[in-house]
Parts: C-alpha cells; sequence; structure tokens
C-alpha cells in the first residue's frame, strides 16, 4: 500500500511520445497520475493521450529551444501547474563513429538536447518545486557515463553529466524535501537505435539480434519504484542492463 499513500499528483515527461517516456506515461496513467506529455511530434503525443485514462496536456516544443521550453513550462495551466515528478527523458544518440571522424552537427544536437534542454526543463519546474515542498527531479542518464564503449564519446560525455548533476542537485537540494535520481539503463529496446542511424531500420534491428533487451516497460517500472518511495527514501542512482548485456573489458594497441 505504501506506494499509494506517495503517489504524485501531477508527472511531467519529457520525450513522451516514444520509447521509455511513453511507457513511463502508460504505467504513471494506469495508477491515476495527471501527465504533461512533451514531445515534437504533436500527432503520437495527441494519440496517446487520447488512449491514456487520465487527465493529460499535451505540449509540442523542442526542448533545445531554451525559449520554447522555459515557456512551455513555466506557464503551466490550472491543474496541471503543480508538477510534483519531472521525468527528465527526452534526449538521443546520433552516430556510432569514432571520434576523429565523427559528425560535430551530431555532437552538437545531443550535447543540445540531452545537456542544456533537460537544464531548460529543470530550470523551469524546480522553482516551484521548491516554493510548494514537494517534487522530484527524474533523470534519464546511461550505463554508457560510467561505462564507455568505442563510437559513443560524445554521447557517454552528455551522459556522465547527468549522472554528475542528479548527484550535485542533491548536494544543493539539501534542506528540502526535493528528490533527484539518475536511472541509468542499458540496452532498451525502443526507436533510439532508429534515431542514432537516421532511420536505418536494418542497422537499428542489429542492435538488438540475438539477446534479449529491456523495454519501455522494464525502465518505467523502476521509474515508477523511485517515484512512489516513501517521501524521506531518495534513490539516487538505479543502473539497469539487461542479464544479456555485459563488460568486454580494455582494449590494447599491441601493434
Ligand atoms: P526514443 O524511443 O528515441 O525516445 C526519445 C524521446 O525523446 C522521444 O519521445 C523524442 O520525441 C524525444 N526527443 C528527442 N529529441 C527531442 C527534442 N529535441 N525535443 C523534444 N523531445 C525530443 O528513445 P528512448 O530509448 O526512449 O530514450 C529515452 C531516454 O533514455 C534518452 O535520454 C536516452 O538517452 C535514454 N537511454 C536510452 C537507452 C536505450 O537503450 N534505449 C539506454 C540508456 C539511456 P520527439 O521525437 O517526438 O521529439
Amino acid at each position: 500500500m505504501t506506494w499509494k499513500q506517495n503517489l504524485p499528483r501531477t508527472v511531467l515527461i519529457t520525450g513522451a511520445s516514444a520509447g521509455i517516456g511513453e511507457a513511463c506515461a502508460r504505467k504513471f496513467a494506469a495508477a491515476g497520475c495527471k501527465l504533461i506529455l512533451t514531445g515534437r511530434r504533436r500527432e503520437r503525443l495527441e494519440a496517446l493521450a487520447q488512449e491514456l485514462p487520465t487527465s493529460c496536456l499535451v505540449l509540442c516544443f523542442d526542448i533545445r529551444n531554451e525559449e520554447d521550453t522555459l515557456r512551455e513550462l513555466s506557464d503551466l495551466p490550472a491543474g496541471f501547474a503543480e508538477v510534483d515528478v519531472l521525468v527528465n527523458n527526452a534526449g538521443l544518440a546520433l552516430g556510432l563513429d569514432r571520434i576523429p571522424a565523427g559528425n560535430p552537427s551530431h555532437w552538437q544536437q545531443m550535447i543540445d538536447t540531452n545537456i542544456s534542454g533537460m537544464i531548460y526543463a529543470t530550470r523551469a519546474v524546480l522553482p516551484g518545486m521548491v516554493q510548494r515542498g514537494r517534487g522530484h527531479l527524474i533523470q534519464l542518464g546511461s550505463v554508457a557515463g560510467t561505462y564507455p564503449y568505442p563510437g559513443g564519446a560524445v554521447y557517454a560525455g552528455t551522459k556522465a553529466f547527468v549522472h554528475q548533476h542528479a548527484l550535485g542537485m542533491r548536494s544543493d537540494l539539501i534542506g528540502t524535501p526535493i528528490r533527484v535520481t539518475s536511472i541509468e539503463p542499458g540496452a532498451v529496446e525502443t526507436e533510439f537505435a532508429l534515431v542514432r542511424f537516421e532511420g536505418d531500420k536494418s542497422r537499428a534491428d542489429a542492435v538488438y539480434h540475438g539477446f534479449r533487451p529491456l523495454n519501455g516497460a522494464d525502465i518505467a517500472e523502476s521509474i515508477f519504484w523511485a517515484a512512489t518511495a516513501p517521501a524521506h527514501v531518495n534513490i539516487n542512482v538505479l543502473e539497469i542492463m539487461p542479464v544479456a548485456q555485459a563488460f568486454g573489458g580494455f582494449a590494447f594497441d599491441r601493434r
């Protein structure tokens, strides 16, 4: 019964049009939370909002745009203005080239989305949380933020930022009841690989071929658990991988 006593009333999910964000929307909606769903693909978000058994507000904007993000999330309509949980989930990886051959516009997009966009969303909702004495920031990091892999240097860097930023905010928010959690998944089968390989479906499918990856619902369960823990409990960092994923060790140049 504890989770019911700690159920948030209003949950804001960035990047709710697909994958982990969409799965979070389904999970929190099934428990009766009101939802604010954001992303760039309006049709997707509206179809999801129609389907969910709860009250939803759809907001379409590009999280890389500081002005739009602050405007949309700072001035929420009555009934949605008191955000209890921000699932700071919108994010992406682009490309898998090793750094000398990497694409600088890919790097910039990852930095602008995974770091800047996340900070803009936090900036918009955190002051209200502090004022109300109630709130939880849940950030989507990645195992890539801790364990590097070839071709992931910029993506991994953005996720290392997410991890350290979450811990830093815990330091800054001591003395308030605001909670901060970094959720750090391994391989989750979503649109992530399709986006990374810019629509190349066979390359994306190959990422998940031959083993059982996590799915969005697996991660949503963990996010829901962290969000509904008793108010005095803060889950700092949660690392979650498929059983079929592990570590490959160091590389050596033996020429
Ligand atoms: P996904 O299926 O591709 O979903 C990504 C979501 O982010 C979409 O809803 C997308 O919405 C939104 N988004 C991307 N760029 C945006 C922008 N500029 N403005 C607004 N929204 C934007 O990927 P996912 O796997 O669910 O990823 C969710 C989070 O989990 C990301 O932060 C990712 O880095 C992290 N993660 C994923 C994995 C994995 O293996 N899948 C592992 C570790 C961490 P629109 O396209 O509609 O804007």
